[in-house]
């Protein structure tokens, strides 16, 4: 794609990067048949092509985005199928992301979008705020019944629809908090490795008992666990809402502590039970590339952040039971199979240790969920939500297994096929208990 940028904007780095992005665009349109707002919607616009000329005339205007961009540059789920599909090896993922942190810059979203963006950047990092806000969630289900539903779902949807999105994701109740950062779990027997793993921050309360497995087939297997002390959230919610300040400074306090833990204790890795947060700190390497201190560090951080089932995979697992013939439709989250490109691993880690896995059709389309995209774009999620349900449907599982956090309690929201992380399946095969399952939301 031919490209207008004048010398002075090349000499912004971010420029000369989106510049190159750009360039590698052939405008074939394949990346089209894989969009899940394309696949919806059908409008070019809507599409990761269409959003690629938007960005491309934002950023050589410099000047403040339309509304009109900003609907479609919103409406994607950031759920990367397009990469995947791309032949030309565009890097859509750094360029929205940028185009994000310029709409959040030079654009003046009404009063109202302004403050439940701000909400949600300021509770979800936060896990008790978040917890606080859960339980008041809870309270306020029972009025979301009596909020208006539109009869035909809204690709912009008005506030009071985003409210009762949110309000439907609260679950029935919450589990008890999880083990205090800080915490370090000894290997059982012949120590064979140790590594941090991430606490997450609305995993931590919506489901502890996902890291709690992950302890347990660690430590089962000779690997010290440590929750590292100070630790924050990833960064990955404010980053997807254009607020880069905010995530880099998660960013850069992450990699201190988590530098200060290698160099202290020894780490073979940092190990991400959410999908989601995994692809991001993969990428700190890149978001600070240009920043003199950290560039080095987080580059080495990035190369040591590793999906669980990444980890496991070099690992010869014990099974220790035989669950029979269970079924397990294995959603691929968008993050890990479009993000980290980890497609095989888990299915083989699964079967290997004795359950029966069957892929999803359609399983390249995201489920809706996309960090705070439910909640932001409540009819396009529950459209996608709904389409990835039925397809699941069709293999008749006993289960359905996810690395994400955000897809379970997508997916949990409309099906009562229970929903577990693959990390619960595969402690319950290696002697842990049999797993526990997502709460549904409001429906
Ligand atoms: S598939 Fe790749 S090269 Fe083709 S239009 Fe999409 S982003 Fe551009
Ligand atoms: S990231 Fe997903 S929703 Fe966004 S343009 Fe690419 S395929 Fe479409």
């Amino acid at each position: 794609m031919k490209t207008e940028f004048s010398l002075a904007q090349l000499a912004n780095p971010d420029i000369a990067e989106a510049d190159k992005i750009l360039r590698a665009c052939v405008h074939c349109g394949f990346c089209t048949a894989t969009c899940p707002t394309y696949v919806l919607l059908g409008d070019e616009l809507d599409s990761p092509r269409g959003r690629i000329y938007l960005i491309k005339e934002m950023l050589e205007k410099d000047k403040p985005p339309t509304a009109d961009v900003v609907k479609h540059i919103d409406r994607c789920l950031s759920c990367l199928a397009c990469m995947t599909t791309c032949p030309s090896g565009v890097n859509y993922m750094h360029l929205v992301d940028q185009a994000r942190v310029r709409i959040e810059r030079d654009y003046s979203r009404p009063l109202t979008e302004r403050a439940l963006r701000a909400v949600l950047a300021w509770v979800l990092p936060r896990p008790k705020l978040f917890r606080a806000g859960m339980i008041l969630a809870r309270l306020g289900r029972p009025f979301a019944a009596l909020l208006p539903t539109p009869k035909t779902a809204s690709a912009t949807p008005t506030l009071l629809r985003r409210i009762k999105a949110m309000l439907a994701l609260a679950p029935g109740s919450l589990p008890a908090p999880g083990p205090a950062a800080g915490s370090v779990f000894p290997a059982v027997g012949e120590k064979r490795g140790r590594v941090a793993l991430l606490q997450g921050c609305a995993q931590q309360v919506l489901a502890p008992r996902i890291n709690q497995a992950a302890i347990n087939v660690l430590t089962r297997h000779g690997i010290e666990v440590v929750l590292v002390k100070d630790e924050q959230c990833c960064g990955a919610l404010t980053h997807h809402l254009g607020q880069d300040g905010d995530a880099l400074a998660r960013a850069r306090a992450n990699i201190g502590v988590w530098q200060s833990e290698a160099e202290q204790g020894g780490l073979d890795a940092i190990l991400v039970t959410a999908s989601g947060c995994g692809t991001v700190i993969k990428d700190y390497g890149y978001m600070l590339r240009e920043d003199r201190e950290f560039a080095g560090p987080a580059a080495r951080i990035s190369a040591l952040a590793k999906d669980i089932t990444e980890y496991l995979t070099g690992i010869d697992l014990n099974p220790s039971r035989q669950q029979g013939d269970v079924t397990i439709a294995y959603h691929s989250a968008c993050s890990l199979q479009h993000g980290q490109k980890i497609t095989a691993l888990p299915k083989e880690l699964l079967s290997k240790n004795g359950f029966v896995v069957k892929d999803v059709p359609e399983s390249h389309l995201c489920c809706g969920s996309a960090g705070t995209y439910n909640i932001l774009q409540p009819d396009i999620a529950s459209r996608l939500r709904d389409r990835k349900i039925a397809n699941i449907a069709t293999v008749k599982p006993d289960m359905i297994a996810a690395g994400n956090i955000g897809c379970m309690v997508q997916i949990a929201g409309g099906t009562s096929v229970p929903v577990v992380h693959t990390i619960e399946l595969l402690d319950w095969a290696t002697g842990g208990p049999k797993p526990g399952v997502t709460q549904p939301g409001l429906n």
